[in-house]
């Protein structure tokens, strides 16, 4: 076995390669709500207990419904067929096109070269504009007003899913990534990302809107 081959078994299936120009993205298809993934980010990153790095939004909860349809929900219903309960980690998804970084009027959140989506906590003054513009609900205020954030007073600086970039820069994958029983949150490139989707005949469960704020140009690689 390769030095490649064997690090890409110690990674994981759900986490296919890490570092420069990663992306991160759920197949809800194959999420159990267990919340495995949450206990590992806050005892990876030590968060404090009303901080939600990643949260599981869970819809039709108690549905049975027919295999195969809750990665496409929305389009399964029109369609008349039944998708059943369906569980979706929500983090950082790092967007392509990330509306937060836009609406930012200090520059705290940035989009780095490597693709990482990064909050530089002194430029923060806790606006929480990052808030209403994410559609993911990934910003999160957690603390006291301190520093910059004490000017606007709405609740400290804002703290999200860092991809947990330090553990990728040393070939790691997202503590959430690895602890996933079911391989539910995919890590790799785009490409790499929609290929592994396409193999578990899952589907990529966001509107094109969402998909193209994510993926940017890659959202046509994803089978909808
Ligand atoms: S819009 Fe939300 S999910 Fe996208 S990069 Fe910003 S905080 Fe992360
Ligand atoms: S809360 Fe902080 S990161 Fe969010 S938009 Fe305001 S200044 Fe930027
Ligand atoms: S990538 Fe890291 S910081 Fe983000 S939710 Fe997963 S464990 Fe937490």
């Amino acid at each position: 076995m390769s030095a490649n081959e064997s690090a890409q078994e110690r990674l994981g299936q759900g986490v296919m390669s890490t570092g420069e120009g990663m992306r991160i993205f759920p197949d809800v298809e194959a999420c159990i709500d267990c919340g495995g993934c949450v206990v590992a980010c806050k005892r990876t990153w030590d968060v404090p207990v009303d901080d939600q790095r990643i949260d599981i939004t869970t819809m039709l909860e108690g549905v049975e419904g027919e295999s195969g349809f809750n990665s496409q929900q929305v389009s399964a219903i029109e369609e008349g067929m039944s998708p059943g309960e369906t569980s979706l980690p929500m983090q950082c998804y790092h967007c392509e096109n990330a509306p937060c970084v836009s609406v930012c009027p200090t520059n705290a959140l940035q989009k780095k070269d490597n693709g990482f989506v990064e909050v530089v906590d002194d430029l923060c003054i806790g606006c929480q504009y990052c808030l209403s513009a994410c559609p993911f609900g990934a910003p999160q205020f957690p603390e006291s007003n301190e520093g910059l954030t004490a000017v606007v007073g709405s609740g400290g600086t804002m703290d999200k899913c860092t991809g947990c970039e330090e553990r990728q820069d040393v070939g790691k994958g997202p503590a959430c990534a690895e602890e996933c029983a079911t391989d539910a949150i995919l890590v790799g490139s785009s490409g790499e990302i929609a290929d592994e989707l396409e193999k578990r005949d899952s589907g990529a469960f966001f509107n094109d809107t969402a998909m193209e704020i994510i993926f940017g140009d890659d959202a046509e690689m994803f089978d909808r």
